[in-house]
């Protein structure tokens, strides 16, 4: 169910407030105490229906990646028996990324853990020895 819809059968935009508000009497102090508590309560009742989504949410992200991990795994290792993975350790953070070596696939050489360029000094230090 999405929030709206829930919001909308809560009454909390619905009915029950235009209806206190269409009375031309003023309301009474217990009356607006009643309508705070009732705001309360809906307020308490959404807190714990986005903290149910949410953990929802999370449970199947996490089947997600572990699923994804499985995957990873297999592919690597397929790829390593075929003798088509290079291993480069990153110049920048020094963690290693796999790189795929396969016919159409471009080399990325952005470092997949911190994003920075994986050998930035390699090529202008050898052009410098080679001048
Ligand atoms: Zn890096």
């Amino acid at each position: 169910m999405v929030i709206t819809e829930w919001l909308i059968s809560r009454s909390v935009f619905g009915s029950s407030m235009s209806k206190g508000m269409r009375s031309s009497k003023k309301p009474t102090i217990r009356q607006l105490g009643e309508q705070v508590k009732y705001m309360d309560e809906e307020i308490n009742r959404l807190s714990q229906f986005l903290n149910d989504e949410l953990k929802a949410c999370k449970e199947v992200l996490h089947r997600f990646f572990l699923e994804l991990d499985k995957s990873n795994i297999v592919v690597l290792a397929m790829l390593e028996n075929d003798g088509k993975l290079e291993r480069v350790e990153c110049g920048s953070c020094e963690l290693i990324n796999n790189i795929p070596l396969l016919d159409g696939l471009e080399q990325d050489k952005t470092c997949g853990h911190c994003g920075e360029d994986m050998n930035p000094e390699q090529k202008s230090l050898e052009d410098f020895e080679e001048e």
